[in-house]
């Protein structure tokens, strides 16, 4: 896999992820400053950095993660845009989520990933996990902040798989597989003191 990437903020007010692509989000972009003071790259959900990636088109840009990004070395990406799936796009949650399945279950071939018309995405979404895991250490990054929830990026929390709006303890597939290769992951959640 390669990684294109390389917007050097220079000392510039403005990441440039914070305007970025979805194909940036794809493969990656790394926003380094060279008088960063934060020795580690850390990977964030693109999202995160105002990419809009998101299912419904949108973004969530976070404030925090914002603070970060401006003091460099932030690597924005998305699991399920580099997985291969559109944006926008049906939305997808991770089956029997409820029954305390998740990411991990998803990674064991324990359950799968569907849209909310039934269409089997688990494919897809473990491809871009797998391309979350290649990024991290391609470039030795130790740590990632994710959006909190999702069914690639959740940690800790993710919808319960009947897209009726409830959340259950567990990790989305992107997370899960982050976790076990050793990657700390949190959300934009634990940042700003656990409020959602
Ligand atoms: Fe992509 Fe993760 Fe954001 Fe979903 S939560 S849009 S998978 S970066």
């Amino acid at each position: 896999m390669g990684y294109s990437i390389t917007k050097e903020k220079g000392g510039q007010a403005l990441p440039t992820a914070l305007t970025g692509t979805i194909e940036d989000a794809r493969m990656g972009v790394m926003i380094t400053d060279p008088d960063a003071q934060e020795p580690d790259l850390l990977l964030v959900s693109a999202c995160l950095l105002g990419v809009a990636c998101r299912f419904d088109g949108q973004s969530c840009p976070a404030p925090e993660i914002a603070h970060l990004a401006a003091r460099g070395r932030v690597v924005a990406f998305c699991p399920e845009v580099a997985g291969g799936l559109p944006t926008p796009r049906p939305p997808a949650e991770i089956e029997e989520a409820a029954a305390g399945l998740d990411g991990h279950a998803v990674l064991d071939g324990r359950t799968r990933v569907a849209r909310s018309d039934g269409i089997d995405v688990t494919a897809p979404f473990v491809k871009g996990a797998q391309a979350a895991l290649s990024l991290v250490q391609h470039l030795r990054i130790r740590q990632a902040i994710l959006k909190a929830d999702s069914p690639s990026c959740g940690a800790g929390r993710i919808h319960e798989g009947r897209f009726e709006g409830r959340l259950v303890p567990g990790d989305g597939v992107a997370a899960a597989l982050l976790k076990r290769n050793g990657i700390k992951v949190v959300t934009e959640i634990d940042l700003s003191g656990g409020e959602t």
